[in-house]
């Protein structure tokens, strides 16, 4: 078993490639700004563990307290210095981070307690509120922070105080007579105890995660056997009807997934984030309980068949075509089946970044449960798009919200910073790891002594190289290099090498890969030379060790070109949508100077002839030109003064004014260039 946190440093992606020029910027650029605005805003000297000015604010979304999320900012920050240092030592960051571990091990208490709010603003109330306040949620992140650390470091420095920390937990938490029958509002600390039992193989940390997943909204919990959050919130002496913001009505425990036992959860609700890290946490508990679950298996036919079914629901009908989860800004959160909307005046469309973020991270974890194409198509489409459009091309100016189109109220923009910083520094840390989520690796051992086959699944096609190191193979170090201009050209060139590490000569190759085949290119990819025999598994090209061997080099493609896609009809959006390879498309005003209105009354002609235009500025990208796509303005005089018009025949669409070429650009790169702020993705058609 891996994580993609740890086997990252065995890719190396290509200078001046798309990814590894976006790694650079976050390294020098992005780094260094979110360090200016930790320290800018109060949340670097936080754990010093003085009264903030800001502490005495009152909460923009009730009943938390705004910098209630400070520790895992930092936390994650330091995460995502973590692996970039591992790439390029920067002095500057670097003592950064160690005066932020100090500063940490400093605000720990006696038993090991560690958080910035309940030490200085609310003290003698910790674990008195884990449905709204994020206790739990930021030692999560500080447990991942430390294990970045640790990673990097090699030192105890931030994992000793953490580990005690979670010895309170554990302690704390669980289900005999002494201990909190709780589990937290903001699920996080699930998915980082499982990493961190990798590390240290320590029970405790195992069954506190377990303890948490299983747990979850349990009607009849604790001695009281009642809902825990039921039970927590008279204990603080609080109605029911005292609602936190998020919540449209009492007891709205979906918003949280605890309204029902995971198991038991039908669709996919609530609050997005939360539902993805939660849903990782499952598929990792499953993992390292079970390492081959199926449906007869005990987890197997528990959690992995609730996971399948979050899943499906999810992607088929509360997903958008970016990859962003998440309709209902109220609770940042899913909505119903097929509800959709694109922007805040057409009744919505969150599509968080953290939230594209764990649909990664859920993607990821279930690959190495089952090796489905399906999960690595999602897992590239969010990172193109739901996550890449997070952030500025100068790695300085950040989006929480991902909507499809903008609107006076919501413009198309970034800003550098947020009160609420969840989803900034968590970009920084997933592309500070991102070499992991390339291609995933383990060693088959063989029943004959002394032989195992290194197995290598391809997931996303960028240039990079992996090394690996195959103990047991007689491989020694195995070296796969990609090159290619992916995601504007679906041609890939392999060149795989084995090398005796001892003898420094070359060794012979015990390796199979398999090549995702994306959901886009079917029936159009090829490989070059072609094997006699094609073998494809759940949407994987599966090449044995032979064929590697007399094919060191070889060539699969996958074409390119613009395609018009439709969102599902009972979203009741006739709209169209550009997509080229992984990349979906958006319009914005500065191509089109003579748009007021957000492109809301344009009506485009999916069968225009596309142009594709190779761009450099301000970066470079495939343009597509869609020529006279604009069929016109729909007119709406006829509904003048009324809100229904027709009659006879029903009304008809008229068009007013001349057709107009169009100019998409990949959706990423939106608000990179200027302009007013109008963009779209979906336009419509008659
Ligand atoms: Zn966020």
């Amino acid at each position: 078993m891996e994580y993609p946190q740890e086997s990252f440093v065995n890719t190396t992606f290509t200078p001046g490639s798309f990814w590894a020029r976006r790694r650079e910027i976050v390294r020098a650029q992005t780094l260094r700004h979110q360090l200016e605005m930790l320290k800018k805003t109060g949340r670097y000297e936080a754990f010093k563990l003085e009264w903030h000015p800001s502490y005495s604010d009152p909460p923009t979304v009730y009943p938390v307290p705004n910098h209630q999320f400070w520790d895992s900012d930092v936390a994650k920050w330091i995460e995502g210095a973590c692996y970039l240092l591992t790439d390029h030592f920067d002095a500057e960051i670097d003592e950064a981070v160690q005066e932020l571990v100090r500063m940490i091990q400093g605000a720990q208490q006696g038993d090991g307690y560690l958080n910035i709010h309940y030490s200085v603003v609310e003290p003698g109330k910790r674990f008195t509120n884990l449905r709204d306040m994020h206790e739990l949620y930021n030692a999560g992140h500080l447990i991942e922070a430390a294990l970045a650390h640790h990673h990097f470091y090699k030192n105890d420095k931030m994992l000793a105080p953490i580990l005690k920390y979670v010895d309170l937990l554990s302690r704390t938490f669980g289900s005999s007579e002494s201990q909190i029958p709780g589990y937290p509002g903001h699920p996080e600390i699930e998915l980082a105890l499982l990493r961190l039992y990798k590390v240290t193989q320590d029970p405790k940390h195992l069954q506190l995660a377990r303890f948490f997943i299983e747990e979850r909204g349990n009607p009849h919990g604790g001695k009281e056997k009642r809902h825990f959050y039921d039970v927590e919130r008279e204990a603080r002496g609080e109605s029911e009807h005292d609602l936190p913001m998020c919540y449209p009505a009492a007891r709205s425990y979906w918003y949280q997934q605890a309204h029902t036992p995971i198991i038991n959860q039908e669709t996919i609700e609530g609050h997005s984030v939360r539902a993805m890290y939660l849903l990782t946490a499952v598929a990792d508990m499953i993992r390292i309980s079970d390492p081959s679950p199926d449906a007869a298996s005990e987890l197997g036919s528990k959690y992995l068949l609730a996971l399948h079914r979050l899943w499906s629901n999810m992607i088929e009908k509360k997903s958008y075509v970016t990859g962003g989860i998440g309709a209902m800004k109220k609770w940042e959160g899913f909505g119903i089946d097929y509800f959709l909307p694109h922007g805040t005046d057409e009744g919505g469309c969150y599509a968080e970044t953290c939230a594209a973020i764990g649909v990664m991270m859920l993607a990821e974890r279930l690959l190495q449960i089952e090796l489905k194409s399906e999960y690595a198509d999602i897992m590239e489409l969010c990172l193109y798009n739901a996550v890449l459009t997070g952030m500025s091309l100068d790695g300085k100016a950040f989006t929480y919200v991902n909507q499809l189109a903008s609107s006076d109220e919501d413009l198309s923009q970034r800003h550098e910073w947020f009160e609420c910083a969840c989803c900034p520094p968590n970009v920084t840390r997933t592309l500070g790891f991102l070499g992991g989520y390339v291609w995933s690796q383990r060693i088959k051992e063989s029943e004959k002594a002394a032989s195992a086959t290194a197995i290598v699944n391809v997931h996303l096609y960028t240039s990079a190289t992996l090394r690996l190191e195959t103990k047991g193979c007689k491989s020694g170090t195995i070296q796969i290099i990609q090159k290619t201009d992916w995601p504007w050209n679906g041609d890939v060139d392999f060149n795989i090498s084995a090398e005796d590490s001892e003898s420094e000569s070359d060794a012979e190759l015990e390796l199979e890969l398999r090549l995702r085949i994306p959901g886009w290119a079917s029936g159009s990819w090829e490989i070059t030379p072609r094997p006699n025999k094609i073998t494809i598994h759940d949407g994987y090209l599966y090449l044995d060790k032979n064929w590697i061997r007399e094919h060191p080099k070889f060539r699969f493609s996958c074409p390119m070109q613009a395609r018009i896609v439709r969102p599902h009809p009972l979203t009741m959006q006739r709209v169209a949508y550009i997509t080229r390879g992984p990349i979906v498309y958006c319009v914005e005003d500065i191509d089109h100077p003579w748009e007021q209105d957000h492109f809301k009354r344009i009506v485009f002609d999916p069968k225009a002839a596309l142009q594709e235009e190779k761009r450099s500025d301000p970066d470079a990208y495939v343009a597509i030109i869609a020529e006279k796509a604009a069929l016109g303005q729909l007119d709406t005089s006829a509904w003048d003064g009324k809100i229904v018009a027709g009659g006879e025949g029903g009304g008809k669409d008229t068009l007013i004014g001349e057709s107009r070429d169009l100019c998409f650009i990949p959706y990423y790169l939106r608000a990179n260039r200027g302009g007013r702020g109008q963009m779209r993705v979906g336009l419509r058609v008659l």
